[in-house]
């Protein structure tokens, strides 16, 4: 069993809204944080607390020790569609376009696709993926290779959409991934993944939702993601897609059931106050803005914020928005209430007026905002959605928090770096900064990855890299002659 015992001046320690950053001595045996110290080096040396086994110390002040990131929502796989054509995006780009080139992927092509994938999470400092796909144990076996964590939802679906045939085999699949625990220990486990309220029938809903809470498993699904979905509901079930889904039990919270953790119901941009009313307290919304804004319209995170959902963040697929750092969705939450000021009533009043008054109605409108999103732009709170927000969704997989029990899933950034100095508030600055370049080292499940201080480049230059970019390669060119 690996064992590490690593001394840090500045850790990132505490959870939610009560981050600090204070020197600690955390120990890991296998995938866990079994011990965290605070003190100094001095304080732990007098008090007997100093071992003679730490081996990664980090005394310098420029090295931040943080939770590794958790990207909530992604397609690892569907990396393979990135840079498509934005034509492609004016309809339903998921029902046009994805569908069709998924009936012709195959579970050797996944897993490739998916490897891919997990490399460009990997090097955003991300050590767990919240993954939705078809052929869920292709997926599991790109991030064991990688060495990457996850939770993997197998994407069940029955009613539409190309999954249909793989449906049994997803449920198998889930069981299967959350029975194996040589992938545990590698972080990798399982959880439901309806595909969405439009594709999975209320029979099917009621089998995903069995095998949760057999195995106290979360679920993952897309939830009021298109106008479609929207529809479709109304006209099948006479009502919207969260109140059907609550109709069925799927809010983990709603019904005071104590043995199923949450679901995490993933864009949501189609939700009244009334849908968001049904969501539990074990429940989580995910927001996906870069993602979202390709696909249809940002969600609207104020509405959730105010309504006390808590909230994960994720990249989605880099098919819709070319990018796998989940870092930089924070700054699109960051910013989120600045781009509402454009495109206000109040803006198109003032283009077509110019005038004075108009003016000074755009700069309320903006300082409404700001005081509407002064409460939920707080650093600590907005990385409790690549942290402990979405870390505790899967009982027995907690993570980004530094704390014992917590999978040893652990990030190393270097402040001094351009990117992030001078860090002087480094929450902050993980939140604005640009934090993927300044990523020296990350610990997966406890197995670092990479060689610190040449991390991108010891894992882009390694032969396991060179070989899976081979075969991804090779796969997609004969992806492009079948279709
Ligand atoms: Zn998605």
């Amino acid at each position: 069993m690996t064992a590490h015992t690593l001394y840090a001046q500045q850790a990132v320690l505490g959870a939610g809204d009560a981050l600090e950053i204070a020197p600690a001595l955390i120990r890991t045996a296998g995938s866990r944080i079994v011990s965290v110290a605070r003190g100094t080096r001095d304080e732990l040396e007098r008090d007997g607390q100093w071992p003679s086994d730490v081996d990664v110390d980090l005394l310098d002040e420029r090295t931040l020790l943080a939770p590794a990131f958790i990207n909530a929502h992604t397609h690892l796989a569907m990396v393979v569609f990135r840079g498509l054509e934005l034509e492609a995006m004016h309809g339903n780009v998921v029902e046009d376009l994805y569908y069709r080139v998924e009936r012709n992927v195959t579970a050797a092509d996944v897993e490739a696709f998916a490897r891919l994938g997990a490399y460009d999470c990997l090097l955003g400092g991300q050590a767990m993926v919240f993954d939705h796909y078809y052929h869920g144990d292709a997926v599991a076996r790109a991030c064991r290779d990688v060495g990457i964590g996850a939770v993997i939802a197998p994407t069940l679906q029955d009613s539409g959409g190309p999954g249909e045939a793989l449906c049994e085999q997803g449920l198998r699949e889930t069981a299967d991934i959350d029975a194996d625990s040589a992938l545990a220990e590698r972080g990798i486990v399982s959880c439901l993944g309806p595909h969405a309220s439009d594709t999975v029938s209320d029979e099917l809903f009621a089998r995903a939702l069995a095998l949760a809470d057999s195995r106290s498993l979360p679920l993952h699904l897309h939830a009021a993601q298109s106008l479609e979905e929207h529809q479709r509901s109304h006209q099948r079930h006479g009502c919207s897609p969260f109140a059907r889904l609550a109709r069925l039990g799927v809010m983990g919270g709603a019904d005071g059931d104590a043995t199923r953790p949450g679901a995490l119901l993933v864009h949501a941009l189609y939700a009244s106050d009334a849908d968001l009313a049904l969501v539990g307290e074990r429940d989580m919304l995910g927001y996906c803005p870069y993602g979202q804004v390709c696909f249809d319209h940002p969600a609207a995170v104020f509405q959730w914020l105010d309504l006390r959902c808590r909230v994960a963040l994720g990249t989605d697929c880099a098919g819709a928005n070319d990018g796998m750092n989940v870092q930089q969705e924070l700054r699109a939450v960051a910013a989120a209430f600045a781009f509402g000021t454009a495109h206000s009533s109040a803006h198109q009043a003032f283009e077509q007026s110019g005038e004075a008054e108009a003016a000074s109605a755009v700069r309320e409108t903006r300082q409404r905002w700001l005081e509407r999103g002064k409460q939920h732009l707080v650093p600590a709170r907005l990385l409790a959605s690549v942290w402990s927000q979405p870390g505790s969704l899967h009982p027995r997989a907690r993570a980004g928090v530094i704390e014992p029990g917590a999978l040893a899933n652990l990030t190393l950034f270097d402040c001094a770096h351009p990117a992030l100095w001078p860090a002087r508030d480094p929450l902050r600055a993980l939140v604005w900064g640009d934090a993927a370049s300044a990523v020296t080292h990350v610990l997966v499940a406890g197995h670092w990855r990479g060689e610190r201080g040449n991390f991108a480049r010891s894992l882009l230059d390694s032969d396991d890299y060179r070989e899976a970019r081979a075969e991804a390669d090779r796969r997609l060119t004969e992806l492009l002659d079948r279709l």
